[in-house]
């Protein structure tokens, strides 16, 4: 049975049908990339796995979650993914060690005791140990991003859902968040992705998602997909 099962799904946002029927089927410990121009879909497909989003038609099941039409945001799905942001969405009045408490205690109700040190050992995960009471505004934009997978990984996700994640960064600081997602993909963490970085897609992914004005326009491994895409919009895309 897929991890993730999406099944027709739309979504419009008043008469512009955003999403027309997606169809994707994500299995345990799959690496998939989204990729895909701006304004495709990519975000609101994220965060309707994520349950950010209502869908309109089609299903998402996660896990024995289930999310249908018109269903607010199920709560049961919330838990089940995690989800990174291209903005690092930290709060800023928070240690970095408190960011990742906070929803361990409001969501899941953990002890703080418990919280703290789960806490500890997922910062030292992202390989920030020792910034636990650094504040965001005292670490680097690649740090806070470590601290935001942290964030997600204390809620112990099935999947991770990550949305540009390393857009927001200066060149110089990606490969040290692209690192700690490559280890989170060695442990077998099951991701989604949109990215840019094509070449981290080429390399790390089980299967790349060319998304196209709001539909799953080709999706295979990314040797076939890079190598040899099929369909014009995704050779303009690509520039080849
Ligand atoms: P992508 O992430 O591929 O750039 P998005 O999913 O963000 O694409 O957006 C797809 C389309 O949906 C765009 O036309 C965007 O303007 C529209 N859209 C996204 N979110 C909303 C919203 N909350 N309200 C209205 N329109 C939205
Ligand atoms: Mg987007």
């Amino acid at each position: 049975m897929s991890l993730i099962a999406i099944t027709d799904v739309r979504k419009s946002f008043g008469q512009n049908e955003v999403l027309k029927g997606i169809d994707i089927d994500v299995e345990r410990g799959e690496v998939i990339a989204i990729i895909g121009k701006s304004g495709s879909g990519k975000s609101t497909l994220l965060r309707c796995i994520n349950g950010l989003e209502t869908i309109d038609a089609g299903s998402i099941a996660v896990g024995r979650a289930q999310l249908l039409p018109g269903e607010a945001a199920l709560r049961a799905l919330r838990l089940k993914v995690g989800m990174i942001f291209q903005q690092f969405n930290l709060f800023p009045h928070l240690t970095a060690g408190r960011n990742v408490m906070l929803s361990q205690m409001v969501v899941k109700k953990t002890p703080k005791v418990q919280a703290e040190a789960v806490a500890r050992k997922m910062l030292e995960r992202v390989g920030l140990a020792e910034k636990f009471d650094a504040y965001p505004d005292e670490l680097s934009g690649g740090q806070q991003q470590r601290v935001a997978i942290a964030r997600a990984l204390a809620m112990e996700p099935m999947a991770l859902l990550c949305d540009e994640i390393t857009s927001a960064l200066d060149p110089e600081l990606v490969s040290e968040v692209l690192a700690v997602v490559k280890e989170l993909v060695a442990e077998g963490m099951t991701l989604l992705m949109v990215t840019h970085e094509m070449r981290f897609a080429r390399d790390v992914c089980s299967r790349v998602v060319f998304m196209h004005q709001g539909r799953v326009h080709e999706i295979g491994p990314p040797e076939h997909v890079f190598a040899n895409p099929k369909t014009p919009e995704l050779r303009q895309f690509l520039g080849v």
